[in-house]
């Protein structure tokens, strides 16, 4: 199986030149056991898809433990996460929980016609009927992340100006955190130098799966582990996120993940097909209200920015805490080599002050790491998203219609995301608020750090792997 269902970045780290034939699994060799010792050669995968007590022999978030990898990790995960994966646990005595993004939501707007808050309704209403507890939407977890990273950058850019080469260091330019096919990339390919620079605050579907696991299922009187977790995503990517060792901890002795299942849009809408029903009329049921971005009147509202508008809400928040600028109105993002890698200045008394830069695609993203590299960034902040136009784009989106260009729909994708959600600010979100009063404290408290902000680890290549890309 090729890895073009994931981001341009992620296919150019290359899974697949993970794959040493004929190798043993390191996997088993740590495990000090020559009867485990799996010999396994390109293609030929071996892993079950049933519950992991019962006889899992590899599982991806090994897989991406090891720098020596001999099998296709996109094979393993395809399995792992896949709708028939989801179907057999949901009935599996577990509280199921499904978080959507807003990229899918727009995505199945623009397939069926209809606007994000109807389908919203309506695939809650088709997840409850399967069994599903609650919905929830990732735009509230964002908010808490942009929270986050506001914080963090002024903290960084404070940094940033002491007088000490030692206490600079690292500090700018801030590279965001929120894309996994930009993390993988820059973990197993371009290593240490860089990883310093990236936010350390989780993405959005991370944060949420922190808010269920460590904090909601208190309220709800479960444990963390009979909650069983599951996001709507627009990209292959984030299942590889969920599955990290970071996300992973453990209660009672008991293996916990923050976000067990990734479904990507198309995978949800293969859902809908199966189940014979006309969505479009399909009942719409209310919103859970707990930890999704809507407001009394049922009106949903978030940051606008298809990738999740990292880049102008930390812009406009540094603007008013470090030079008291308030800006009304849209930013003025200057489009530089094309439309995926535009910038945005605030001049003060006719000097630049503050510069940041969306950078979407591994083309621009190259581009820019090469920059950092040499100590030559004019940015202070890079929203980096791997997919070009980010993540409305994401591969697990819905194709285009047929004779459907893809920029067509890209500017379909636009329109619908915002038609009725009203742009707010995240530091305004009630659940936000509640969250930090109830659990976190404040951002950057040693909660907020401990629940909300992740590491990043390079990977080195094996040998083997190293000479099969001469
Ligand atoms: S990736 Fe590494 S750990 Fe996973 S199966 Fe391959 S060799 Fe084993
Ligand atoms: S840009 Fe967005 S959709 Fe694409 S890989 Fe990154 S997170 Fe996924």
């Amino acid at each position: 199986m090729s890895s073009s269902r994931f981001s341009p970045a992620l296919q150019a780290s290359d899974l697949n030149d993970f794959i040493a034939p004929s190798q043993d699994c390191i996997v088993s060799l740590n495990k000090n056991s020559a009867a485990s010792r799996l010999p396994i050669k390109k293609k030929q995968v071996v892993v079950s898809t049933k519950p992991p007590e019962e006889s899992v022999k590899i599982s991806l978030k090994d897989c991406l433990a090891c720098s020596g990898c001999i099998t296709s990790a996109e094979t393993v995960m395809l399995e792992k996460q896949s709708l028939d994966d989801f179907v057999t646990r949901i009935n599996s005595g577990k509280t199921v929980i499904v978080s959507v993004s807003p990229q899918s939501r727009a995505s199945l707007a623009a397939f069926f016609g209809l606007s994000q808050s109807q389908v919203f309704r309506k695939l809650t209403a088709l997840f409850k009927s399967m069994g599903v507890k609650a919905v929830y939407d990732t735009s509230s977890s964002r908010d808490l992340a942009l929270i986050e990273a506001c914080n963090e950058f002024i903290s960084r850019y404070k940094l940033s100006q002491l007088s000490s080469d030692k206490e600079v260091g690292t500090s700018l330019p801030v590279l965001s955190s929120a894309c996994p096919g930009w993390i993988c990339y820059a973990e197993k390919t371009l290593g240490s130098y860089i990883l310093p620079y990236i936010s350390s605050v989780k993405s959005p579907q991370q944060v949420i799966g922190a808010a269920i696991k460590h904090h909601m299922v208190e309220k709800l009187g479960l444990k963390p582990y009979d909650v069983y977790h599951v996001t709507v995503m627009p990209c292959y990517d984030k299942k590889l996120e969920a599955v990290r060792g970071d996300f992973v901890f453990s209660v009672e002795e008991k293996e916990v993940t923050e976000v067990d299942s990734v479904l990507t849009t198309g995978e949800v809408l293969d859902l809908i097909q199966s189940k014979s029903v006309d969505f479009k009329t399909m009942e719409e049921s209310p919103l859970d209200r707990l930890l999704t971005n809507v407001d009394d009147g049922g009106h949903l509202y978030g940051v606008s920015g298809g990738s999740g508008g990292y880049a102008e809400t930390i812009f406009r928040y540094a603007a008013r805490a470090l030079f008291n600028r308030e800006i009304e109105g849209p930013l003025d993002f200057k489009i530089l080599r094309n439309s995926d890698f535009r910038e945005v200045t605030l001049e003060v008394e006719g000097r630049p002050v503050l510069k940041f830069a969306l950078c979407y695609g591994f083309r621009n993203l190259q581009n820019i790491v090469r920059k950092v590299k040499m100590g030559k960034c004019e940015y202070q902040f890079i929203e980096v998203m791997a997919c070009p136009s980010g993540c409305l784009n994401g591969g697990g989106q819905i194709k285009p219609a047929k004779g459907q260009s893809p920029k067509d729909l890209i500017q379909q994708l636009e329109g619908v995301y915002m038609q009725d959600v009203s742009v707010s600010n995240p530091f305004d979100n009630p659940i936000a608020k509640r969250l930090y009063d109830d659990w976190l404290v404040q951002p950057g408290s040693d909660n907020a750090k401990r629940y909300l902000h992740t590491q990043y680890h390079p990977v080195v290549k094996s040998v083997t792997s190293q000479l099969q890309n001469w």
